[in-house]
């Protein structure tokens, strides 16, 4: 029997077309099906484990066969009084398991565990200003709000109250190493947290996960004065809709619309070998009626950055070559370079005539470069928010920064892997000896310092933080790592006082969006996607990286390559994207289906890099695996700022 359970609710809640293409094998699907490392992801395993000690003294329903979870919770819950971790019930089609059940008498408090930090206090810092949910946390509150239905319809007659348990952004851990007291372990290839042995609720300090009561808001959803996904239905009414679909499997067709641009069920070469159907095209062409040749045209939906897709798809304008300039706000354009507006222009215009010709503007590059100091540097942080925090006086889901990479560039053009660190080690906060490392880097000279787009900045402001309520007891060097942040950065509102450093870095992301364009870029801007772009339009670089100079001590040293060629080509004569020369970070995966498994956007793109520091933080892993990922994320992230290099390499040779 096809149940509708909560993950096939939360797939229903995102599109209900998916529920059909989800259960169907023939389909492609680009997600990552893989709960363990979906949970590794975002400390899932870990917060769940300790929500679990914060109520001692429960029964585990472990079986994942339906009917004997079913059978398993009904017996326990003929006792008086009792706590259930995973409790099973069923309603017609419908199937939950809740995460925490507290039975005392005949009220039950139904707990949902989310890796997700929260940094409100009560259910109203989930509303908006007109009392909905806001769109971020829609579905959390949906998950629960569907899960105190199916609970209060399998066992009428108890007083149930519905709580959200999330990771307190306003709580600090009050003692150290927490972090490690919940190691996964590979049992007979079924990974597990165990729990560090006699480990008390007394050992876990100050509770830093906080329970918030969302009955006021599930009340309204079930009562549908929040439920505005159907308006001819009500929530239960949808419930059963969507049942019966599911158990006759029939497809629920939907609107399409700027969703469908990150559906994960289209098609890759590879599907397209093993004649795997693609519910993407499937859906367009039943709702837009596009032919085989209309998925190749230049769609609305890879426009960058254009708030406009949903309203032109509902209008029946599914090209680029739809736009008109009305769609475009036309913002005024305040200097030389290209506005927000006009980039959007140059990318439909270029799309509409298949013009590939790269736009650089040259004269504003050369203007910003006068400005630059040498040497050059690039940097390019990998860090991570882990759930659980490794010290006292750390919150839940606090950055940590754990490795950068350094190139320098001299005034000759002469190139240089700089420098590097990485700090993989168990149970250690590293961000201040990363810092420290990082000023050892910069601080020798006043030469200008790249980084690609926020985040680097970002990260050192939440170091600032850390560093402000440091102990000067404990970090001696306070004072002079604080200076020195603000010296190379500017203040991004997180921060107690507001500056702009001497030195403040420049973001070479923003220069691209100024300065140049390349068809081959898409909608794109992301430096997976720039560097190709680069080397496909400098014939200087394409003639320069096709030796083996790379990585060769005299000509251009490298902490981690030998002799590389960057610019290799594949079978029809077409650059490959050095990106795609390294191997991946995880073996069963390329690092773009890792990345999908992380909600933040900002932080996808090392969503790879993150993976494997949880990995070595938290898995057993054995030497040779340790020193091979190690090896990668040096690899990766030195490869990260020699993109930046040759970005500067092709404008600075334009530019003469
Ligand atoms: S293509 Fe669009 S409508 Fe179809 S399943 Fe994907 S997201 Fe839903």
């Amino acid at each position: 029997m096809s149940y509708l359970t909560k993950s096939r609710f939360k797939i229903a809640l995102e599109c209900e077309t998916k529920l059909y293409y989800n259960d169907d094998p023939l389909y492609a699907n680009q997600k990552i099906d893989d709960p363990f490392l979906e949970s590794l992801a975002e400390g899932g395993y870990q917060v769940g484990e300790l929500a679990k000690l914060y109520f001692p003294g429960g029964f585990q329903v472990d079986t994942r066969n339906h009917q004997e979870a079913l059978s398993q919770t009904n017996s326990l819950l003929k006792n008086e009084n009792v706590i259930i971790y995973e409790a099973a019930f069923n309603f017609k089609n419908l199937f939950i398991r809740a995460d925490i059940l507290i039975k005392e008498g005949d009220s039950i408090q139904l707990i949902e565990v989310k890796a997700k930090s929260f940094d409100g206090h009560d259910y109203r810092d989930f509303l908006n200003k007109s009392g909905k949910v806001v769109t971020g946390w829609r579905p959390y509150i949906f998950d629960v709000a569907f899960q105190k239905y199916v609970l209060s319809m399998a066992k009428p007659g108890f007083q149930i109250n519905a709580y959200l348990m999330l990771a307190d952004k306003n709580s600090k851990a009050s003692v150290d190493g927490l972090n490690q007291c919940f190691p996964i372990v590979n049992k007979n290839g079924d990974k597990k947290v165990i729990i560090k042995e006699n480990l008390s609720k007394a050992d876990l300090g100050k509770e830093i996960l906080t329970k918030i009561n969302v009955d006021p808001i599930i009340d309204n959803i079930l009562d549908g004065s929040d439920f505005v996904e159907k308006d001819e239905m009500s929530f239960e009414e949808w419930l059963d809709f969507l049942s019966a679909r599911l158990k006759n499997k029939e497809r629920i067709w939907t609107d399409i619309g700027k969703k469908c641009k990150a559906c994960e069920f289209k098609c890759t070469e590879t599907d397209n070998t093993n004649n795997l159907k693609s519910g993407y095209e499937e859906c367009w062409t039943r709702r837009a009626g596009f032919s085989k040749e209309d998925f190749k045209k230049p769609l609305v939906l890879d426009v960058w950055d254009f708030r406009q897709k949903d309203r032109l798809i509902s209008e029946g304008r599914y090209f680029m070559a739809d736009i008109t300039p009305d769609d475009i706000s036309n913002e005024a354009n305040t200097g030389e370079a290209l506005s927000k507006d006009e980039r959007k222009w140059l990318q439909i215009e270029k799309a509409v005539n298949d013009d590939k010709t790269p736009y650089l503007d040259i004269k504003g590059l050369a203007e910003e470069m006068k400005g630059w100091n040498y040497p050059l540097h690039f940097i390019d942080f990998e860090t991570t928010a882990l759930a659980i925090p490794f010290n006292k006086g750390l919150r839940p889901y606090e950055g940590v920064a754990f490795q950068f990479s350094h190139h320098q560039v001299e005034h000759d053009g002469s190139i240089k892997h700089k420098g590097q660190y990485l700090n993989l080690e168990r149970g250690k906060f590293p961000s201040f000896n990363f810092i420290r490392a990082l000023k050892a880097e910069l601080e020798h000279d006043e030469g200008t310092i790249f980084r690609y787009h926020n985040h680097e900045n970002t990260y050192l402001n939440i170091i600032y933080n850390q560093l402000k309520s440091a102990d000067k007891k404990e970090v001696a060097d306070k004072d002079e790592l604080i200076r020195f942040i603000k010296d190379i950065t500017h203040s991004g509102g997180k921060t107690e006082d507001s500056w702009i450093g001497k030195r403040d870095m420049v973001d070479l992301y923003q220069l691209v969006i100024k300065y140049f364009y390349n068809l081959k870029m898409g909608g794109s801007n992301s430096i997976k996607v720039v560097l190709p772009a680069s080397l496909n339009a400098s014939e200087y670089l394409q003639q320069k990286y096709k030796q083996p100079i790379y990585g060769n001590h005299d000509l251009i040293p490298s902490l981690n390559f030998e002799k590389m060629a960057w610019i290799q080509r594949d079978k029809e004569g077409h650059i490959i994207n050095p990106y795609n020369l390294l191997p991946p970070l995880e073996k069963k995966y390329d690092d773009e289906e890792l990345s999908s498994l992380f909600s933040d956007l900002e932080i996808k793109e090392g969503g790879a890099a993150m993976m494997a520091y949880a990995r070595m933080q938290f898995t057993e892993m054995n030497e040779e695996e340790t020193k091979r990922i190690q090896q990668a994320l040096l690899r990766y992230c030195e490869l990260d700022t020699f993109a930046m290099v040759l970005i500067w390499e092709y404008w600075a040779n334009e530019v003469g």
